[in-house]
């Protein structure tokens, strides 16, 4: 017998050889029918795998992410198996599951294409093959075995995968006439995967490599249950409506020009405006909180960037030189400002009284990303982060991160975002060597972010090992209007760029004593997150925010000099107006005011210039009846300074 600690620490004995299933099965049916896959001593198993030692389980469910890549990875198997059912000699390169769905990477063999066209019969073969309920059987071999059989089948794919895997045993799954070389885990039977969905073709370089063979990219998504694909789907046609590179067109705020080149955004005046106001606002926060703006430039020499160390770690290829030939200098485009502010740090001697230094920047950084990743604001090959740098002394390492958490909450109050998730990432404690830095400051550095975010009242969950190799770290995940995640604010502790840069502070005994680097950028990038806030909104943005905030809609030309006149009023009163001066139908034109998103709506015909008065339209809301001009001013003014006022509270 074995002893099984289940969830609430509850310990019973089992036969050895017991799978997660049984174990499922003997606390009660409905679990049984809703587990996934059970996570075993720390190790995500099968859930008919047999456990043969003593272990701590959790059986995961469609509500963890465990069960939900379980479910996702064995549908990207069943994908696998219809394709090798319909294109007999495709070759598979590898089939994961991703935060959204799965994707399968194939080779169709030559002049074999698959297109977006040939989904509905892959999906119908899926289908056939679910119903017949598969089992997924685990099969282990040496890895000399497995290099044979797939060498002998010509698979050179799984044969690269199978020489980057250490030497050992393998494990391949079975189900139906399909086998993969895989990990696992995977759900008991393919008649798990009720509701699927197939959903785009893409290319992609095998190993994400562009010296490699393109290969054809399948995406797909599954639920157990249709109901949940169907509110999928319709969430997914929303995002679509809402993507940001289609409401940037529309509302004209950014654009992409080939002949710039891709993945290089330019702002447009809207667009340009919108940013601008974001800067402000969060230039007027950090100012409130200690920070002091820098500027530094777009480049820094080659040897910078060896002194940080991220030549080293990411490599020659990631960085774009520009030389001056003939006087032999070599630099390079900056990819983080990081080391320019290390430097800035050096440019005086600096005492324990000094600190914290709080040094921000609107760095614009560009960083090589691949054509085929290139997406919009979202992935850009240059962008502009809200950067800032804090040196700090150890024991003010708590209060730093609790205003940083100070900041990021200002700037999800002011956008918004009401749904957040944060996790704290910790060193894997028993591998304390991989860690730059004594042991003394992490267990100190990880204490005060732990208690610095039980202060803050957040419920924080904690990762062990998924820090950084020179420190802990705070990330804010937001969850956007269509329930789809987004990493925004990360809050660095770095102790290896001090050391590389020989940072150091006098302190109050005379010594010499290194400072702490906090790396913070709540927006991420001002792309990225205008990105996500187009996306969260549909375009429709805070009126304090917004563009623009008031378009006039003068019903014929007699009015046309009363609608002057009430945008002179707006403009003087600093309201961001425009007028609708086209010989339109003035349907047409309320319309086309929607279409662009802007909160207020005025109509103005012969009777409103009479009484000096103004027809007023909410967006969303529709007809708020007429209203005396002045009163409108006061009115939409009154909004505005209380959107900012709710702000800075
Ligand atoms: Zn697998
Ligand atoms: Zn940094």
């Amino acid at each position: 017998m074995i002893r099984i600690t289940l969830p609430d620490n509850s310990v019973r004995e089992y036969p050895e050889g017991v799978t997660g299933l049984d174990i499922a099965k003997s606390l009660s049916n409905s679990l049984a029918k809703e587990v996934l896959s059970v996570t075993v001593n720390g190790e995500v198993y099968d859930l008919t795998r047999s456990i043969n030692e003593d272990a701590e389980i959790i059986l995961n469910k469609w509500d963890s992410e465990d069960g939900m890549h379980a479910f996702w990875h064995s549908s990207a198997h069943l994908m696998a198996e219809a394709l090798e059912a319909l294109y007999p000699g495709i070759k598979l390169g590898i089939g994961p599951s991703i935060d959204n769905g799965f994707y399968y990477d194939v080779d169709p063999g030559e002049g074999v294409t698959i297109t977006d066209s040939d989904l509905p019969a892959i999906e119908n073969k899926m289908k056939e093959l679910a119903q017949q309920q598969n089992t997924f059987v685990r099969k282990v071999m040496p890895k000399k075995e497995a290099l044979e059989h797939y060498t002998r089948k010509g698979d050179q794919y799984k044969v690269e995968l199978l020489n980057d895997l250490e030497d050992g045993t393998i494990s391949f799954y079975t189900h139906g006439n399909f086998t993969d070389l895989c990990r696992g885990p995977h759900l008991p039977h393919t008649g798990y995967i009720k509701a699927f969905k197939l959903l785009s073709v893409a290319g992609a370089y095998w190993k994400g490599d562009e010296r490699n063979k393109q290969l054809t990219r399948i995406y797909g998504v599954s639920f157990p249950k249709q109901k949940m694909l169907d509110e999928h789907l319709a969430m997914l046609e929303e995002a679509k409506k809402r993507d940001h590179r289609k409401i940037g067109r529309d509302l004209e705020l950014f654009t992409f020009s080939h002949v710039v080149g891709s993945g290089l955004p330019m702002w447009l005046p809207k667009g340009a405006q919108l940013r601008e106001r974001l800067e402000e606002f969060l230039k007027k926060v950090q100012r409130e909180h200690g920070y002091e703006q820098v500027i530094t430039p777009h480049i820094g020499q080659k040897e910078l960037y060896v002194t940080s160390g991220h030549y080293a770690k990411y490599g020659e290829a990631s960085f774009r030189p520009i030389s001056t030939p003939a006087e032999g200098e070599e630099f390079l485009l900056k990819p983080m400002n990081c080391p320019h502010h290390c430097e800035i740090y050096k440019f005086k001697p600096r005492s324990y009284k000094d600190l914290p230094v709080r040094m921000a920047e609107f760095g614009t950084v560009y960083r090589y990303e691949q054509s085929g990743e290139l997406h919009g604001l979202t992935r850009a090959r240059g962008f502009t982060q809200d950067d800032a740098h804090i040196f700090c002394r150890p024991d003010q390492l708590k209060e730093e991160f609790t205003k940083v958490i100070d900041i990021i909450f200002v700037i999800f109050k002011a956008l918004d975002f009401k749904d957040f998730i944060v996790q704290i990432s910790l060193r894997d404690p028993h591998d304390k060597e991989k860690y730059i830095g004594s042991d003394e400051n992490w267990e100190k550095s990880e204490k005060a972010i732990i208690e610095a975010t039980r202060e803050k009242g957040l419920e924080a969950s904690i990762e062990y090992g998924e820090a950084a190799f020179y420190g802990p770290k705070l990330d804010f995940m937001v969850k956007d209007a269509l329930g789809r995640k987004w990493q925004l604010g990360t809050i660095q502790v770095d102790y290896n760029l001090p050391e590389r840069f020989d940072l150091e502070y006098t302190g109050s005994d005379n010594q010499k004593h290194r400072p702490i680097m906090i790396h913070r950028a709540p927006f991420g990038s001002m792309e990225r997150f205008v990105a996500v806030l187009i996306e969260h909104t549909a375009g429709k943005f805070p009126l304090w925010l917004t563009p623009e905030q008031v378009v006039i809609l003068p019903i014929s030309e007699k009015v046309h000099n009363y609608a002057e006149k009430v945008l002179n009023l707006l403009k003087n009163c600093d309201i961001r107006a425009l007028i609708d001066l086209r010989n339109e139908k003035i349907g047409r034109k309320i319309r086309d005011s929607e279409l662009k998103r802007i909160p207020y709506l005025l109509v103005v015909g012969e009777k409103e210039a009479e009484n000096s008065t103004v027809s007023v339209r909410k967006q969303g809301e529709g007809d708020k009846g007429s209203m005396n001009l002045q009163d409108f001013v006061k009115f939409a003014k009154q909004e505005i300074e209380k959107q900012l006022e709710d702000i800075s509270k």
